[in-house]
C-alpha cells in the first residue's frame, strides 16, 4: 500500500492557526483553552518544531500565561482552564456578581494534567509548582466511591477524571492524598460486559475511556502503594484485549470508538494507546491505521476525525500521537521526501507525550523537588 505525502507542515499550521484564535464560533471552548492549547502545542512536539513555528516570544508569553491559571484555596492548588469565567475577565462587576463568578474559579483535573504537559513541551523548570499544594487538590477532588469529581468537591467524575488525578500524582511522585485502593476499585467497576470500560460503571464502553483506565492501573501498577488489584485478571484482561482489536475492524482501516461505529482518527489513539500500554501493540494492523489517517489530512492542514470532514486540533493531536507510536513501515517507498514526511517523535503512551517531554515532567515535577 502506497502512502501519500504526510502534511506535516500545513498540519502544524493548523495548530498555529488555533493557537492564535479559534474565532467566536467556538466561544463554548473558552473555559477549556488550557487543553486546546495542550492539543495544539503538543502537536508541534510530536512533530519537532516547537523551536521553529513558535516564535521567541510565543515560547515566553505562553508558559506565563499559563502560570497565571496556577491558583491555590482551601483544596491545595492547581490549574484552571482560563480566566474566562472569572470576576478578572470583565469590567465593572458589582460585589454579587463577582461572588456568583467565583465558583467558577476552581482548579480543574484534567485542565492540571494539560497544564504540567504543556509546561514540560516549553521544558519550564516548575520553580513556581505548588507541589505539596498539587498532592492536597487530588486528594480534595476523590469521593467516597473512589473516583475524582473535575473540581474539588463537584463536577463531572468518571474515567477521565481517575487517569489525570492518577497522571498527575504519578509524575508528583507522590499518590499520599489518595485512596488508591478506591480508585482502582471504581475503575474495575467500570468494565462493561463487553470487555472495554465505560465512562462510569454500568456504561457502554468507549475506546478513550478504555485508554484512560488500562494507562491510570498501569500508572498505579508503578508507584510503592500499588494494591495488588492493579493487575487485571486474566478473564478482563483477555476481555478488554479482545474488545480493543475488534475495534479496527472498519473497512476503511482505522478505528471505532464503540461496537458498530464507523473509524474516527482519535479512536487510533484511544484504542491503539491502550493496546501499546497492555504490551499488545503487535496486535495493531499499522499500515491500515496509517492509510486511514493519510485520508484524514485535509486541504489547508490538520486532521479531520474521518475522510472529508473538517479539521481540529484535538483530531489532529489524536491522529499525530497515534501514528508515532504506530509508524507505518516505509522500506519499500522510493521517495525520500515522502519517507521523511512521515517521521514523528516517539510517545510515552501512558501520560500521553513524547519520551522527551514525558521525561522532562518526571525529572522537574515530583514532590521531592521542594
Ligand atoms: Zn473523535
Amino acid at each position: 500500500m502506497e502512502l501519500p505525502k504526510f502534511q506535516r507542515n500545513g498540519h502544524s499550521g493548523h495548530c498555529i492557526r488555533c493557537i492564535t484564535g479559534l474565532g467566536p464560533a467556538q466561544v463554548d471552548y473558552d473555559t477549556s483553552r488550557m487543553a486546546v492549547g495542550f492539543y495544539c502545542i503538543a502537536s508541534l512536539d510530536v512533530l519537532g518544531v516547537v523551536e521553529q513555528r513558535l516564535m521567541e516570544h510565543e515560547r515566553e508569553s505562553i508558559p506565563q500565561w499559563i502560570w497565571r491559571q496556577h491558583i491555590r484555596g482551601a483544596y491545595g492548588a492547581g490549574f484552571r482552564g482560563s480566566t474566562s469565567m472569572t470576576a478578572e475577565a470583565w469590567l465593572n462587576l458589582d460585589n454579587a456578581a463577582s461572588s456568583r463568578l467565583a465558583t467558577y474559579n476552581q482548579p480543574d483535573l484534567i485542565m492540571t494534567y494539560t497544564a504540567l504537559l504543556l509546561l514540560s513541551i516549553f521544558r519550564d523548570p516548575f520553580t513556581h509548582l505548588d507541589r505539596s499544594g498539587l498532592v492536597k487538590f487530588i486528594g480534595s477532588c476523590q469521593q467516597a466511591d473512589g473516583s475524582f469529581t473535575v473540581h474539588p468537591g463537584e463536577g463531572d467524575a468518571d474515567l477521565r477524571t481517575s487517569y489525570c488525578a492518577f497522571a498527575i500524582a504519578s509524575m508528583l511522585e507522590d499518590w499520599s492524598s489518595i485512596n488508591l485502593e478506591h480508585g482502582v476499585d471504581f475503575i474495575l467497576r467500570c468494565q462493561s460486559y463487553e470487555g472495554g470500560f465505560g465512562q462510569a460503571p454500568g456504561q457502554e464502553a468507549v475506546g478513550g475511556t478504555t485508554y484512560c483506565a488500562l494507562a491510570a492501573l498501569a500508572l498505579a501498577a508503578a508507584s510503592p502503594s500499588a494494591p495488588p488489584s492493579t493487575t487485571l485478571s486474566s478473564t478482563a484482561n483477555d476481555a478488554v484485549l479482545r474488545w480493543l482489536i475488534m475495534k479496527q475492524r472498519d473497512a476503511a482501516g482505522g478505528f471505532c470508538g464503540r461496537t458498530e461505529k464507523v473509524a474516527d482518527a482519535c479512536y487510533s489513539f484511544w484504542c491503539g494507546a491502550a493496546l501499546a500500554v497492555l504490551g499488545h501493540a503487535d496486535l495493531v494492523d499499522t499500515e491500515r491505521n496509517a492509510a486511514f489517517l493519510a485520508l484524514c489530512q485535509t486541504k489547508y492542514g490538520g486532521l479531520a476525525k474521518a475522510p472529508d470532514e473538517l479539521p481540529d486540533p484535538f483530531h489532529t493531536y489524536m491522529a499525530l500521537a497515534s501514528l508515532s507510536i504506530y509508524p507505518p513501515d516505509l522500506s519499500a517507498t522510493q521517495d525520500d521526501a515522502v519517507k521523511a514526511s512521515w517521521k514523528l517523535g516517539q510517545m510515552d503512551p501512558m501520560l500521553n507525550a513524547t519520551l522527551e517531554t514525558a521525561a522532562w515532567a518526571r525529572t522537574h515535577i515530583p514532590l521531592r523537588k521542594e
